[in-house]
């Protein structure tokens, strides 16, 4: 069995906690760091070393794996982490692997690869689809960019967190995550219309998803979404709606910037800007089914 890296995670929320957790469960020797209250004691609890700042963190790390919201942000506590060290420098060693596993945006990854590449530093571009249940359980679907021998590097790490696709260079995970998300949040959208609408019709929305579950209408949205986190009212599958509508806003700019048609990507971005700026900043991406509903009610009277 491959040696096991000391793995630091900055950003331990909805995502990087079950990812921190199953690297602990795994064996790895893991460092933990967030600036959220309490989530530091959270982690030290599950047997992993809770650290107060990022460079304590890194520091003796073999892997840092970041899970942050966005990459204005993975940016800013890399920038910290290169300057860190005051007088000796970068806190992060030359050698360290760096994997972000958030949904960052792609030309800003790989500005970022360019600059940790002359640190010494190699980035590879690991986000995630499968959400909180996929986190927990490792069976995340993992878009893996970057050179291929850090990818071959990285893999002891991710194959405990899921299942590896090699997407390209670095960058070309995140392009395909953000793809992946416009995808599936218009999925989501059309997939919410035709249920309220079928509701009102006087169809059974169980039968309803049975069918499509069945058929060419099949989605994410059909098959897990829908069934798990909206019929049942709990709209808490563990994605917040803003960061869905991050990432489709990243894909819309990629098909802007590549020429590629994008008139129903606007579409989408335009309907989910709307319902983001109506909802409460924390409301999770299953909401927006409650939203087109309250809308058409709304819409009557
Ligand atoms: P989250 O908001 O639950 O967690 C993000 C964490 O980062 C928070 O705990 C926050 O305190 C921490 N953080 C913010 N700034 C920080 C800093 N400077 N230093 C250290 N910690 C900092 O978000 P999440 O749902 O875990 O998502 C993380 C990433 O994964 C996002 O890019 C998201 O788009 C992506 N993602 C989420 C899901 C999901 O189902 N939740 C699925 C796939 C991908």
């Amino acid at each position: 069995m491959a040696e096991q890296p000391t793995v630091a995670v900055i950003g331990l929320g909805n995502m990087g906690f079950p990812l921190l957790s199953r690297l602990v469960d795994a064996g790895f020797p893991v460092r933990g760091f967030d600036v959220a209250p309490g989530a530091v004691e959270r982690v030290a609890a599950i047997g992993a070393t809770g650290c107060a700042t990022a460079a304590e963190a890194v520091t003796g790390a073999g892997v840092v794996l970041l899970m942050l919201p966005n990459s204005a942000i993975v940016t800013a506590v890399v920038d910290e982490l290169l300057g860190a060290g005051g007088d000796s420098g970068s806190a992060l060693a030359p050698g360290t692997l760096l994997l972000d596993m958030s949904s960052s945006e792609p030309l800003a990854t790989q500005a970022l690869a360019e600059r940790l590449a002359g640190h010494g530093i190699p980035l590879v571009d690991a986000p995630v689809s499968g959400g909180v249940k996929g986190a927990e359980r490792g069976t995340l679907a993992i878009m893996a960019g970057g050179d291929s021998a850090e990818v071959d590097r990285a893999e002891v790490v991710l194959s405990v967190l899921g299942k590896v696709t090699r997407t390209g260079a670095v960058g070309s995970g995140h392009a395909l995550k953000a793809l992946n998300n416009l995808l599936s949040a218009t999925h989501l959208w059309a997939t919410s219309e035709v249920m309220i609408a079928g509701q009102r019709f006087g169809l059974d929305p169980e039968i309803m998803l049975a069918v499509f579950n069945a058929a060419s209408g099949r989605s994410g949205s059909t098959d897990n979404k829908w069934p798990n986190f909206i019929l049942p009212g709990g709209y808490d599958s563990g994605f917040g709606l803003r960061l869905m509508l991050k990432d489709m806003r990243i894909a819309q700019g990629l098909t802007e910037s590549t020429g590629a048609y994008h008139r129903l990507a606007d579409e989408a971005v335009a309907h989910w800007a709307e319902a983001a700026e109506a909802l409460e900043p924390t409301a999770d991406h299953t909401e927006v089914a409650r939203w087109i509903s309250d809308a058409a009610s709304a819409s009557e009277h």
